[in-house]
């Protein structure tokens, strides 16, 4: 067995493993992982300091998983917007794909939580389905692989899936999102960088939540997927009690910088049921955004984002606080020190400014006043014929 699977197969899956070590009642650890599996790896476990911390609250069962009844289990409506089994083809341009449902440690919030850690996910020909939707759609330039955690499967199978796309010319982009580099750091062996590197330009979006998570060995983890080339982005989840504390987020963004990250998206918690015990205020994530943004290196400050519920994928948002108004005449700007500015607008005439995005006014809730997003861009053919046609001659 390679050393990773060995070390794997150590971590906590059992009830009783658990509460013979922190002492807790096994019955009701037991009642949880029935709909809810648990995995703790030696890595994760280590790091836990104290019974109820950060790490602790990421992988330890709750009763309150169970006490969450209303919420829904899909609340991005995933399911409706699978065309073959295990692709979500949500946006234009890229889709995702969950290769497997294994996961190097449960996590006790994660969006996908009715689908993780249970037998059967796969079936015989599902894999190849997916491939002959993609190679159908040439639409898709940007596959991202998904589950559970793609990085757990045995090299010969991430080999044949990266080997499949790349046989697929319209598919530029290949992304894998992992939690692995955190939670097994030992799984990122030469081995698997070497398969890495055939088959760029691959890059890795890995989950991290916490500042504590960034041990030497994941950092090390880190650096030898960077040397093969991959482009590493981090993915953090706004967390109630585990990272909801702006002096806590610019720790973990500057521990990401230094293990060779760039701290990509910040996501607000979702609603899927079984979670919602984590989730926090909007505004949690907003005064985040704002103590680090111009506070610390541009580097370290992620795109905060809603995935909406019902499917809308994910909204980006900011502060409102930044562009105090703006007219024909100015952009009137509020720096991270509350400091007003003033910008003049371009008095050039002819550009190719959208009719939409320049008065404040139009921001306002009026769904039938603007086209959408959608409308205005129903793909690159339409961009183009749409600048042509509302841009103006720009040789004027
Ligand atoms: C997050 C996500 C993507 C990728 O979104 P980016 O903003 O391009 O990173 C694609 N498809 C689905 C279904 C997603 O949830
Ligand atoms: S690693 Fe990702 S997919 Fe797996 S349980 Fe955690 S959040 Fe969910």
């Amino acid at each position: 067995m390679e050393e990773w699977r060995q070390i794997l197969a150590d971590s906590i899956v059992k009830p009783k493993d658990l509460a013979d070590r922190f002492g807790l009642d096994a019955k009701e650890i037991e009642e949880i992982v029935g709909p809810y599996p648990m995995r703790i790896t030696p890595t994760v476990l280590n790091t836990i300091r104290a019974k109820g911390d950060a790490i602790w609250r990421q992988v330890v069962p709750d009763a309150a998983e169970l006490a969450d009844i209303d919420a829904e289990d899909d609340p991005l409506e995933e399911d409706l917007m699978s065309p073959v089994p295990h692709l979500v083809h949500r946006y234009p341009d890229r889709v995702l794909l969950m290769v497997t449902n294994q996961c190097p440690i449960y996590c006790r919030f994660c969006t996908r939580k009715r689908l993780v850690g249970k037998p059967g996910f796969l079936k015989k020909g599902e894999l190849d389905r997916a491939i002959a939707y993609l190679r159908a759609h040439s639409e898709v330039r940007d596959v991202i692989l998904s589950g559970g955690d793609p990085l757990l499967l045995p090299d010969h199978l991430l080999e044949r899936i990266l080997k499949a796309l790349r046989t697929i010319p319209h598919l530029e982009l290949v992304r894998i999102g992992s939690r692995v580099p955190g939670t097994l750091p030992e799984r990122i062996t030469p081995a698997l960088c070497e398969i890495v590197k055939k088959y760029h330009p691959i890059y890795m979006n890995l989950h991290f939540n916490h500042p504590d998570e960034l041990t030497p060995e994941v950092k090390a983890a880190c650096g030898r997927l960077a040397d093969a080339g991959v482009p590493l982005g981090a993915q953090t989840v706004l967390l109630k009690d585990v990272n909801d504390d702006p002096e806590i987020m610019r720790r973990l963004m500057h521990q990401l910088l230094l293990a060779r990250v760039k701290p990509y998206y910040l996501y607000q918690a979702d609603l899927t049921k079984g979670t919602n015990h984590f989730r926090t205020k909007v505004e949690t994530g907003l005064n985040i955004i704002k103590a680090l943004q111009g506070h610390t290196s541009g580097m370290a400050v992620p795109h905060f984002v809603i995935d909406a519920p019902g499917g809308g994928g994910k909204i980006p948002l900011l502060p409102d606080d930044y562009l105090v108004r703006m007219n024909d005449d100015e952009a009137v700007l509020r720096n991270y020190e509350n400091k007003r500015f003033s910008y003049p607008q371009s008095k050039a005439t002819g550009g190719r400014e959208l009719p939409m995005v320049g008065a404040r006014a139009s921001y306002q809730d009026d769904a039938d006043a603007f086209p959408s997003y959608g409308d205005s861009y129903p793909d690159r053919d339409g961009y183009a014929a749409w600048g042509n046609s509302c841009g103006g001659d720009m040789d004027d």
